[in-house]
Order: structure tokens, then sequence, then C-alpha cells
């Protein structure tokens, strides 16, 4: 590569980073870099019209702003077949952060507004090699962090929570050990940018979070069903893990899984980073108090204002009032905690009331009679 085109490499978006030199990320880049489609107002349109409910905020808002394959999976759903939702947490921190509620809130509507079931893998084997977390400790956050997804309100009867280190055997590792085969070291090098010098458990890892996508991984759930489609929500950064199990798919006799993808809850420091459990001070948790969260968006928060209240006034920020010059740096931020302490605490109400049992009950391993009720 030579230094000009080193230059234009400034945007780095991987299931492990998400960096921007210049500026705030570029979402129509990734789109083209990627190769997926854009969600555009038609497919709003279509999933109102379908699920005879209004669009979720996040898709009117443009929040969910990528997708593959989805007007095929709503193809499918209007000619009457079903499919199933698969999305997950690798299990880094204690808590969750606002950043890991979007998918989660988000799946929970796609499942109540299409009455679908839903596999939520926790990888707690990936962040055990990546972190550095023993094996014992990946389990521990890993349970915690399902009490945490549980308080998401999932409907229990059509919901299964399951950890790799107790799930992975049986009819899932059958499905990564024909998704490996298919899978060169050249090209997951190329997929991930994996080195000589990463440890061989990172490159044998991509087929764990691939094979959920196949409903034939589930047999408690989805026996003599090998043709139900799959459609995964995440934020983009995951998308390098699904273009490669999208390639495989076929290759051993299953439909490619869809997607639904969104832009990042931006760090707290500004839009050229994504909010994440490695760097605490980019994120706030759902365990934060209002004065915590107060102090972090009083510290930390990018607001966009201007040098000084008389060019701010003059000028403008980036957002309607604010944008306008009618509302000031303090009054934005305010705001900002206000909304965020609501919803914070609406979560830890709801998680306070999640059990060990209800854990479990999640986490066994049992069929789900009314899943497509
Ligand atoms: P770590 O820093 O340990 O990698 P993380 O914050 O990146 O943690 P993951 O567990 O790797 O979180 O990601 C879980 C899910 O949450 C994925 O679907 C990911 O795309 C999504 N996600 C993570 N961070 C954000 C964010 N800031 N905004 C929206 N979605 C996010
Ligand atoms: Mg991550």
């Amino acid at each position: 590569m030579d230094k000009k085109e080193e230059n234009t490499e400034e945007q780095v978006v991987n299931p492990w980073e998400v960096s921007s030199s210049g500026g705030k990320i570029d979402y129509d880049k990734l789109i083209d870099k990627f190769g997926c489609q854009r969600f555009d107002q038609s497919l709003v349109d279509r999933v109102q019209r379908l699920t005879g409910r209004p669009p979720h905020v996040f898709l009117r808002r443009g929040v969910f702003f990528a997708h593959r394959d989805f007007n095929e999976i709503l193809d499918a759903y209007e000619r009457g077949e079903k499919f199933y939702l698969y999305t997950g947490r690798g299990p880094s921190s204690e808590a969750l952060h606002l950043g890991h509620l979007i998918p989660f809130m988000f799946t929970k509507y796609l499942q109540d507004a299409f009455k679908v079931p839903l596999v939520i893998q926790l990888t707690d084997d990936e962040k055990c090699m990546w972190k550095n977390l023993s094996v014992e400790e990946s389990q521990r956050l890993a349970r915690e962090n399902a009490k945490d997804i549980i308080a998401c309100g999932f409907d229990i009867t059509k919901t299964f929570i399951f950890s790799d280190f107790d799930y992975v055997g049986g009819a899932f590792y059958k499905n990564m050990v024909r998704v490996a085969k298919c899978v060169t070291y050249n090209k997951v090098v190329g997929i991930f940018g994996f080195t000589g010098e990463d440890h061989i458990g990172k490159v044998s890892f991509p087929p764990v979070q691939a094979v959920p996508s196949f409903p034939s991984s589930f047999p408690h759930l989805f026996s003599g069903k090998d043709n139900l489609r799959c459609l995964i929500p995440c934020a983009i950064d995951q998308d390098p893990y699904f273009r490669m199990t999208r390639d495989v798919a076929p290759r051993i006799g299953y439909h490619k899984p869809a997607l639904i993808e969104s832009s990042f809850f931006p760090a707290l420091q500004g839009e050229n980073g994504k909010m994440s459990a490695s760097d605490p001070n980019s994120a706030i948790y759902v365990t934060d108090s209002g004065k915590v969260i107060k102090n972090k968006i009083n510290k930390y928060a990018f607001s966009g204002g201007r040098e000084s209240v008389e060019l701010h006034r003059k000028l403008g920020a980036n957002v309607e009032e604010y944008g306008a010059g009618r509302m000031l740096t303090g009054e934005v931020k305010q705001r900002l905690t206000q909304v965020l302490t609501e919803l914070v605490e609406r979560h830890q109400t709801a998680r306070s009331a999640v059990t060990d049992e209800m854990v479990d009950a999640f986490m066994s391993v049992r069929p789900l009679p009314n899943m497509f009720n």
C-alpha cells in the first residue's frame, strides 16, 4: 500500500474496533464497502403494513439503516412462512451499556411485531479469548448479562438464551465443522485481519458465531424445519461474521441469514467512535445512577456546541432547537441526562425483578411449543 492509499483508510469498523480519524463515521461509505443494502422508507412502510403496527422509532429515525435480504424475509412472511431471530452479546463487562440496548430493544419489538422465536447467543468463549478473562469469569459475566437482557422484556415462551461454554456440542458443533471446512485460512485473515501472532483460538472462533444462523443448530426448537429463515438484528460492526456465514450457507444447504443493521450509539466523546465496554469512559452503563449519568455527560459528552455563546447563537450547532441556536449546550446536556436517566431507571427496576430461576428458565434447553403464535 502506498502512503496515499493508507491515508484514505481513515475509518475502521470491525467487531473489535470502531474508529474514524476523519470525523464522524461515514455510514454511506460503510454500506458501499461492506456491500449491504440501504434500509429505505419503502421497507419501513412495508413493515408497518405487514405487522399492522407503527414501525419502531429506530426504524422511523433510521437508526437501523442497512440490511441484507430483509425484503426476502418479508416476502416469505407475506406468503405465510415465519422466520426466527438471532442476536447476541459478548459478556465483557458486568453490565450492559446503552449501546447494547439498541439491538436488544429493537429485537424485542421484532419478536412482538412478527410473533417469532428468538435465540440469543452469549459468546463467553469469545470474550475469554479476546479479553483474557478466565473461563469461570466469562461464564459469570454471561449470566449477569443475561439478567440485563431478560430485563428488556423478552417473551420466555419464544426465547432461548444460551452460553457457548454450556451449549456448544451436538448438532451445533456439527454445523461449526461444516462451516469451518468451507473457510480457508487466507479467507479468515482477509475478513478479520488476524495475524501470525494471534492465538489459534481466535482463528477458530468465527464458526461459533456463524452457526446460530442455521435452524438445525437448535434441534430442540427447529427439528424438521431446516428451511426456516433467520433474521439477525445487530450493529453493523458484526457484519464481517455474517458476510462469512452468507458465503458458506448455500454451500452446506442452508438459506443465507438476513440482517438488519444499526448505526452505533456514539461514544460520549463523539461520533467518531462507538460506546464500548472496552472504554468505560465512552459508555453509560445500565447500572449507572442518575448522578453518575449527569457527571459523565457533563464531563465527557461532546456536544457540537460552538466555542462561545455568541458564536453558538449566531451559527447554531447540529440538532433542531440547539441547531437553530435557541438552546445552549448546558440545556441540551440537561435534557439528555433526563432522558437517559429515565430509561436507565426503568431498566434497573425491570432488572431487579429478574431472579436466578428466571435466568435458568430462559437458558434451559427446552422446546418452545407456542413460539410461532
Ligand atoms: P467490547 O468492547 O467488549 O467488544 P462491545 O461494547 O463492543 O463490547 P459486544 O458484546 O461486542 O459489545 O456487542 C454486542 C452487540 O451490541 C453487537 O450486536 C454489537 O453490534 C452491539 N453494540 C455494541 N456496541 C454498540 C453501540 N455503541 N451501539 C450499538 N450497538 C452496539
Ligand atoms: Mg465488541
